[in-house]
């Protein structure tokens, strides 16, 4: 019953972002109750990153170049056990070089924090390091152009589970064109790694009605990797 609470009051947190009102939540921030190891450098893992970058440069592979303003590579930890692999840049992200840090970003936070995870925990990257122009999805050959170096990304922090954030990433990653509402909620692999594909933050704006359903892909993860929701909800 007390994980039933601690995980309703999780959920609520976020799920109150986007226009869930009236609904009560302990305003009380709560430490993380999973809280990360002491800091280890890995000696490995920042300088795999770092060749990862050396190696994109100031891209030039494919036509989104042409009107971005910043390569938007992922932030995170390099230690992260968690990934998570997002569409492209959008105006935001594209103008401070940092993923996920508009609206949709500030829901995805508020995801992780319900998780009982902090941001600096994880880490967060796209499918495309380039905003496409006015949002439009992405090209094939702009994914094409941009997979080594999320494989890359992959390859170097290594971790134990991948979550793709809508249709995109998920169909791209996974390799496969079933729809969204179809892959989501299901574990699959990418090089060994699970995957599970779940709603993207942007889509649950505009349809709060669907966080319940990636609530629950959320605690498919979080037992996989053994974590408890977060307490007080989202700070
Ligand atoms: N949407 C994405 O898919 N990625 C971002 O970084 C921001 C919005």
């Amino acid at each position: 019953m007390r994980e039933l609470v601690t995980e309703l009051r999780a959920w609520l947190a976020w799920a109150q972002e986007s226009g869930l009102q009236n609904l009560a939540t302990d305003p009380r921030p709560s430490p993380s109750p999973n809280p990360p190891e002491p800091t280890k450098v890995s000696p490995k893992k920042l300088p795999l990153l770092q060749s990862v970058i050396d190696e994109l440069g100031d891209c030039t592979r494919c036509k989104l170049h042409r009107t971005r303003t910043n390569i938007v590579f992922g932030v995170g930890n390099p230690e992260a056990r968690l990934m998570f692999v997002g569409e492209g840049p959008g105006e935001d992200e594209d103008l401070q070089g940092l993923p996920f840090v508009g609206k949709a970003g500030q829901l995805l936070t508020k995801m992780i924090e319900a998780m009982g995870l902090r941001r600096e925990d994880v880490y967060i990257c796209n499918t495309v390091k380039c905003r496409p122009p006015n949002n439009r999805n992405p090209e094939p050959d702009e994914l094409n152009a941009c997979e080594p170096f999320l494989k890359g990304q992959l390859g170097a922090v290594k971790p134990e589970v991948i979550v793709t954030l809508g249709k995109f990433a998920a169909q791209s990653l996974l390799r496969d064109s079933t729809p969204i509402t179809r892959l989501r909620g299901q574990w699959r692999e990418y090089e060994g790694i699970p995957v599970m594909a779940t709603f993207h933050p942007a889509y649950l704006l505009r349809s709060p009605g669907e966080k319940g359903k990636v609530w629950e892909d959320l605690k498919q993860v979080m037992k996989k990797l053994g974590l408890q929701p977060a307490k007080g909800g989202a700070s």
